[in-house]
């Protein structure tokens, strides 16, 4: 790694020098001086760290001199890196030859079983050495759905989601620890002081974790429900619902988006549908009779001159599942028909 951190400087620096981010000039200007200076260092590593450091140059348009981090993370493709999850052993190339290393297994682990593993990328920290694998499948084919298959998801006030089928997603639990955290980063802030800076770091890591936590499991729970088509609103009416400062900092920060995220790759792992609908009315809209009349809805409650009455959000979130079922049976009428004479 240490190595590997010189050669991207080197190809950076040579990169910066004559202003180019042209990989076949660049790899022409440096490679035979890297094989000279490391002749021990794969070949192969040299192009993917060549990749890294183009990559690089182009971020910054070779607008300014890179400094590479002594042991970078260094990143493998699959002529210098094999993972066997059947077999349980990596086989890697180093400055010292390949070696094959054997691991363990884990409930985490056991879920990429029938997956392929594609790259890597070997990261040092805290004094250990990790390895992410990216691994991949192909899609599985896209399961036949017909309006009852059809959820409906909406984002309330006090509930985080609120799902057509009347199950509410209460963020007491989010709005506890976000509540937590927002007070120890404000009393650390205002300290200011070097190991206060430190503390701040360590728990804003921490708060993310804990969403990234919240997000995997609403996100798996949803996925792997009876559902096979999730709809949404196309964008964020996160800011336009808000409910006051105070539930803006406490759950502003929640990041829906990641939620999206790992639902849609979940979803789509199982072959299922993700649908994005339109957000116009979804809350003014009966979806009893469809009327739309913003005064029908006061607070978090929805009644209609028709006699229908519901939770708002759970009525928004009908709606919702409503267009979805639009959008599906108009993306099944779109398919070709096929008719031989
Ligand atoms: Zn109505």
């Amino acid at each position: 790694m240490q190595a590997a951190s010189k050669i991207r400087q080197l190809i950076c620096d040579f990169g910066f020098n004559i202003q180019t981010d042209n990989k076949n000039e660049l790899h022409d200007l440096t490679y035979k001086k890297i094989r000279k200076l490391y002749p021990e260092f794969p070949s192969a590593l040299i192009q993917t760290s060549r990749d890294v450091a183009i990559e690089a140059l182009k971020k910054d348009k070779l607008g300014r001199k890179i400094k590479v981090k002594q042991m970078s993370a260094l990143r493998y493709d699959k002529r210098c890196l094999r993972v066997s999850f059947e077999h349980k052993f990596i086989s890697i190339s180093t400055i010292r030859g390949r070696i094959k290393l054997n691991f363990g297994t884990n409930k985490q682990l056991n879920r990429y079983i029938d997956w392929k593993p594609k790259a890597g990328m070997l990261i040092y920290r805290n004094n250990n050495l990790f390895l992410n694998v990216v691994v991949e499948k192909e899609k599985p084919i896209i399961q036949q759905a017909t309006a009852k298959d059809v959820l409906g998801i909406d984002r309330g006030i006090n509930n985080i989601l609120v799902c057509s089928n009347n199950q509410f997603f209460n963020s007491k639990d989010l709005k506890r620890v976000k509540g937590k955290y927002q007070y120890l980063k404000r009393v650390l802030q205002s300290k200011g002081t070097k190991p206060a800076i430190k503390r701040l770091k360590l728990i804003s890591g921490k708060e993310t974790r804990f969403v990234t936590d919240v997000n995997h499991r609403l996100s798996k729970a949803i996925a792997e429900s009876d559902f096979k088509v999730f709809a949404f609103e196309r964008l964020s009416r996160m800011t336009k619902k808000s409910n006051g400062k105070r539930f803006n900092r406490m759950l502003g920060n929640w990041s829906y988006n990641q939620f999206e995220l790992f639902l849609s790759y979940k979803a789509e792992a199982l072959g299922k549908q993700i649908v994005k609908v339109n957000p116009r009315y979804t809350s003014q809209k009966c979806s009893n009779c469809n009327t739309i009349k913003k005064t029908n809805r006061e607070g978090s409650w929805y009644s209609c001159g028709c006699g229908f009455q519901l939770h708002a959000d759970l009525n928004a979130s009908r709606n919702i599942a409503n267009l979805g079922i639009s959008e599906i049976s108009r993306l099944f009428v779109n398919q070709p028909k096929v008719t031989t004479i």
